[in-house]
């Protein structure tokens, strides 16, 4: 962040009177989030957090000392480089998985900060089985099978080569099995029982080798398809950032972003006319027009100039005409004088209009809203209470 002082001395502005939005993350909400997908799996389900794509962009190291700090034990990174970071912030007590495995020659680093690699290829398995009985190191494992998604995992013939070679999995200690599932957002989707079908028969022969191996099966939706898709460990994300797990109903989460964007202008069109590039829009003579500081660069995806909505004062106000790269205009016509102000702001992201809100207007899903949210916001963090008993 740039400071308080310039070169000369002088002076400045905070960075919050500079900012063209600001970020608010509710810290306690994702902690609550993380405790309501907890007492739902029930005391056997070791609830962990997915905290990938630096914490679905919400920033992964206030999210992760929050989380820890309320007791989660088990965190889930995509790369090894967030693993590290994350290692750091969590100290050596939680376990962290690195789901897209290990690359080349990555092996000593897993030791090194204790990641548990994701196993799912047979070239993973090789390369890490080579490294265990070279280095004599009985490094524990995560196995992951593919059960009908064809994304990443072994498949099912792979898997039962390794089973039925006593040494495939020679010098591995895998600790878990897991899989991922494809359609648990959509409860009645028969992928779901297929999945857990194939995954309860896999687990039942890893079983016979490795007796004590957990399973884990479930993401955020998995954990309301039913107790069934539960098993040892679920892998919650999106969820704990406030995204609805179960679209067909209402949100069980507690809502974690706010968005909101500063008005630089407000325009009384006087001669009815265009709005924005393209002249996609049309403006009445009449019509308010507020001019927002954010755009598609800010992650205001420039689909949502068809269908966005934001709040100013209370009131809804759609998007007119397309969105720039770092400004939006809405139509405010319906909002006081006194509220429609240059300095005012409008929520792009609320209580009121959530991420799955935009997401829908914008054709995609809270996940990609999350993980689009740019850089040049000025963000803040609510604290979460600690709690007695979480302290170390
Ligand atoms: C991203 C991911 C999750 C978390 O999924 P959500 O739908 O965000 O809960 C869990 N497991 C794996 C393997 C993933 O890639």
């Amino acid at each position: 962040m740039l400071s308080r002082t310039s070169p000369s001395g002088r002076n400045v502005s905070r960075p919050e009177d500079r900012a063209g939005a600001f970020l608010t993350v509710d810290l306690a909400a994702i902690v609550e989030n993380w405790r309501i997908l907890k007492r739902r799996a029930g005391p056997n389900c070791d609830i962990g957090s997915v905290v990938k794509a630096d914490a679905y962009g919400l920033g992964l190291e206030p999210v992760a000392r929050a989380l820890a700090a309320a007791g989660c034990k088990t965190f889930y990174v995509a790369h090894l480089d967030g693993a590290i970071v994350l290692r750091n912030v969590v100290g050596p007590g939680p376990r962290i998985a690195c789901l897209n495995g290990p690359n080349r020659d990555t092996e000593r680093d897993h030791v090194a900060f204790n990641i548990i690699p994701v196993l799912s290829t047979p070239e993973h398995v090789r390369a890490w089985q080579n490294y265990a009985l070279k280095e004599e190191v009985l490094q524990e494992s995560i196995v992951q099978v593919d059960t009908g998604m064809n994304r990443l995992g072994l498949t099912a013939r792979e898997f039962q080569a390794l089973m039925s070679d006593s040494d495939g999995f020679l010098g591995l200690h895998p600790q878990m099995l897991m899989s991922h599932l494809a359609c648990a957002d959509e409860p009645h989707h028969r992928m779901n029982r297929s999945q857990l079908e194939a995954f309860r028969t896999m687990l039942g022969l890893f079983r016979t080798r490795f007796p004590d191996a957990k399973a884990s099966l479930a993401n955020s939706s998995g954990v309301y398809l039913g107790p069934e898709w539960h098993f040892d460990y679920a892998r919650p994300g999106a969820a704990l950032y406030g995204v609805n797990p179960t679209p067909e109903k209402p949100n069980p989460m507690l809502p974690v972003v706010n968005l909101k964007a500063r008005i630089i202008q407000v325009r009384r069109v006087d001669t009815p006319g265009a709005v924005g590039y393209g002249a996609a829009a049309s403006a009445r003579e009449g019509a308010k027009i507020a001019t927002v500081s954010m755009g598609y660069a800010d992650g205001y995806l420039r689909a949502l100039g068809a269908a966005g909505v934001g709040i100013l004062d209370g009131i809804k106000v759609p998007v007119l005409g397309r969105v720039s790269m770092d400004l939006t205009t809405f139509d405010v016509s319906n909002v006081p004088d006194s509220a429609a102000v240059p300095g005012g702001f409008i929520d792009m992201i609320s209580h009121v209009v959530t991420v799955d809100d935009v997401a829908r207007a914008a054709g995609t899903i809270g996940y990609e809203i999350l993980t689009s949210l740019g850089h040049r916001f000025h963000r803040r963090y609510l604290p979460a209470p600690v709690t007695a008993g979480a302290r170390s």
